[in-house]
């Protein structure tokens, strides 16, 4: 059984979403294509046309993301908003999850989520919000990629993690240094089970929610 890493920066592993953005890569390597809202410009809707011809024809292309919301860094809301509401449009047309950036924009998530007629899967990355929040967000398609911050008893991810339906749980390296083997060990602590079987359920909760399976 294999320990998926849902969400890396990290090339070349096996067993993992690389988070490729804009570039094209060789096929056969697993990838997550979409343009993260600092890389917003006025051109993006060009870029974006190039990434869903390759979506849609490259079955390598798991999801579509890092995309989202960003009040600290990236351009403005309005155009950030466009480039969301057209990668979840294409996301959902295929079948696969959209992986989320969402810093200090909560609210536009759920203003999307309240309005959206048929969203996608969405995959908050990275996940370290209140559990307050978290719970908010269950009567809709969103799921919650867990990373280096549940190595850390008392935060928020740990505290989530442990609280959350476990149908709704990834687990992540992100851009940090760490073997993903790590997270889903203590994640194994957390939830006081194997990480074999930890390992099993996320692999079920992707196939779930995508027409792109893994194993
Ligand atoms: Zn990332």
């Amino acid at each position: 059984m294999h320990c998926w890493d849902f969400h890396t920066h990290r090339e070349g592993q096996l067993h993992s979403i690389f988070q490729a953005g804009k570039a094209i890569l060789a096929e056969g390597i697993s990838v997550s294509m979409g343009i993260h809202p600092w890389d917003l410009d006025s051109n993006w809707e060009s870029h974006f046309e190039k990434i869903k011809r390759e979506a849609a024809q490259n079955p390598c292309v798991l999801a579509i993301g890092e995309a989202g919301f960003d009040r600290l860094k990236g351009p403005e809301i309005q155009l950030q908003k466009d480039a969301f509401y057209a990668q979840t449009r294409a996301a959902a047309e295929l079948g696969i999850p959209l992986i989320l950036h969402c810093v200090k924009s909560h609210d536009l998530l759920l203003e999307y989520l309240k309005s959206a007629k048929n969203p996608p899967c969405i995959i908050w990355h990275g996940w370290n919000q209140k559990p307050e929040l978290a719970r908010q967000l269950l009567p809709f398609p969103v799921f919650f990629s867990f990373g280096k911050h549940i190595l850390h008893p008392g935060s928020n991810a740990a505290k989530w993690l442990a609280a959350c339906p476990i149908d709704r749980v990834f687990f992540e390296t992100d851009d940090s240094e760490l073997k993903i083997g790590s997270i889903y060990q203590a994640a194994s602590l957390i939830l006081q089970l194997p990480e074999a079987r930890l390992a099993a359920q996320v692999i079920a909760n992707w196939n779930a929610i995508s027409k792109r399976k893994i194993s």
